[in-house]
């Protein structure tokens, strides 16, 4: 038993080498590389893509997987598992799940999605430059049967939903996303009508001052040193699309992107991908370089950004500490500006019609919408020629608004033509662990706002490290929410949080 284990141990230590190689060439591409290597690089990538899907899925993966005890269909539970450690435990129920993944779609299916999904890409572009739904529906119908096919391949119990929400949250039903989000759905837009009826503006203007980008470099790595992102283990560049990528077990690296006119684009752009950055970071030693030195789930991970970006990095008491700072190197744009006048402005609340540029309490109905669609589209109950209606109805429901035209409603995400299907929810169960950790945080660290307000960031880093971090994908989302929280997720937490916050803000 040992010798196999070691063998797949070995087999996985060359996977994580080939992604990180993998990583090295995505990561140039988007920030440096000469945009006429852009054919050149592609192929380099799916060639060492294609060395990583190769080795998941050999015959010898399965035969040890098999030997030890681990059953293709539910991985999850291997026999004699109760004998082995914790951390061997985890790496069969991953490293099952990912051959499991891999080996029931037909090579056939996955170059087919490659190929549709990059012309796609393409063609939702040019379709949402003009507005114009019908030139990408035929590509989408495409799409989406590509990836109803995918789930059928893949398997599920439920909801043909499961099987694609399992790719970015493990062991996640689409039922159990239901349920949460049906509870955190009207008492959410409860709270944003009353901040609409309250008639209260909040003046953001000055955000959108000059703000020269040398100086917005500066401050970024000064926050970033500040709250414990090591530059000597990473790096932070810029791109069109701010992103985080492991390249190593000391090498996690930061992008964001910087607008002279729009102060919040660059800070908090490289705050949330700092959260990210830290959680990579963070994990422990032993598990680096395997499959497990990854977060628990695509939501876990949002979770450290969402509360680096928000639940700190909106705060008072971080403001309290950094603003003394942003006013000395920007003092035209900030000189006449108040900490409250600041604080006020970057918590401002407006239902709007682009997600990413939706504040805390509106972004979660957007991804609600979303949910809620795409969901309707896997199960054969919402056709294409229908999306576009759904979509503003529903937009008229949650947020009170109608785009004017699809560039500002469903055409305004890449996901979908990317076949990303189940990958929305994740954003929102971010916030929601986001929220609950929060306040675990605060219950073990009563003096966390004061600390905050003196720039005491080792702390709240040292509980995320011994709480999530360190333990990396050992536990799935839920067991490491109960581990850290002490109870499942609830949304309730985050309800609570966005209640106190804006309704002091807001004055209802
Ligand atoms: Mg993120």
């Amino acid at each position: 038993m040992k010798e196999r284990m070691e063998r797949l141990r070995e087999m996985d230590a060359e996977i994580q080498k080939l992604r990180h190689i993998a990583a090295i060439l995505h990561w140039d591409q988007e920030t440096c590389m000469p945009s006429g290597a852009v054919e050149e690089r592609s192929e380099q990538i799916a060639l060492a893509e294609g060395l990583v899907y190769d080795r998941l899925t050999a015959g010898e993966v399965g035969e040890l997987l098999a030997a030890l005890g681990v059953d293709a269909e539910h991985p999850e539970g291997t026999a004699g598992a109760e004998a082995m450690g914790e951390v061997d435990r985890a790496f069969l129920r991953e490293l099952g799940r990912e051959h499991r993944r891999k080996t029931r779609l037909p090579r056939r299916l996955v170059t087919e999605m490659a190929r549709q999904t990059s012309i796609g890409q393409k063609i939702w572009a040019e379709a949402r430059r003009r507005a114009d739904f019908a030139a990408f529906a035929p590509r989408l119908e495409t799409i989406l049967s590509l990836v109803i096919e995918t789930a059928e391949c893949l398997g599920y119990q439920e909801h043909r939903y499961d099987a694609l929400l399992d790719e970015y949250e493990p062991w996640m039903k689409a039922a159990e996303v239901e349920r949460i989000f049906a509870s955190f759905r009207g008492p959410l837009t409860e709270l944003v009508q009353r901040i609409v009826a309250s008639g209260r503006s909040v003046d953001a203007g000055f955000l959108h001052r000059e703000f020269p980008v040398d100086r917005q470099r500066r401050f970024s790595e000064r926050v970033l040193r500040a709250i414990g992102y090591e530059l000597e283990r990473g790096r932070l560049d810029e791109s069109a699309h701010p992103f985080t990528t492991t390249l190593g077990r000391s090498d996690v690296r930061l992008t964001t992107r910087y607008n002279p006119r729009n102060f919040g684009s660059g800070i908090f752009g490289t705050v949330h991908e700092a959260g990210h950055g830290l959680y990579e970071l963070g994990i422990a030693s032993g598990l680096r370089d395997t499959l497990l030195a990854d977060g628990a789930s695509l939501g876990i991970h949002e979770s450290q950004s969402r509360m680096w970006e928000n639940l700190i990095g909106r705060s008072l008491p971080f403001w309290r500490h950094f603003y003394p700072a942003a006013r000395e190197l920007f003092p035209e744009a900030l000189g006449d500006v108040e900490l409250d006048r600041f604080y006020h402005g970057i918590n401002a609340v407006s239902p709007s019609l682009i997600r990413v540029e939706a504040d805390e309490v509106t972004y979660n109905l957007h991804i609600i919408l979303r949910f809620t669609l795409e969901k309707a589209l896997v199960a054969g109950e919402l056709r294409v020629a229908d999306l576009p209606g759904a979509w503003n109805e529903e937009s008229d429901r949650l947020l009170g608004i109608v785009p004017p035209d699809d560039a500002q409603g469903v055409l305004q995400d890449i996901h979908w033509s990317m076949g990303g299907m189940g990958y929305f929810p994740t954003y929102a169960l971010g916030n929601l662990y986001a929220a609950q950790l929060f306040e675990a945080m605060g219950r073990d660290l009563p003096e966390l706002s004061e600390g905050l307000a003196h720039g005491d960031f080792a702390s709240p880093l040292a509980w995320l490290r011994e709480k999530v971090h360190v333990h990396g994908r050992v536990y799935s989302a839920k067991d490491l929410c109960r581990k850290a929280t002490g109870a499942p997720l609830d949304p309730s937490h985050s309800l609570r949080y966005l209640e106190g916050k804006f309704a002091a803000i807001y004055g209802v």
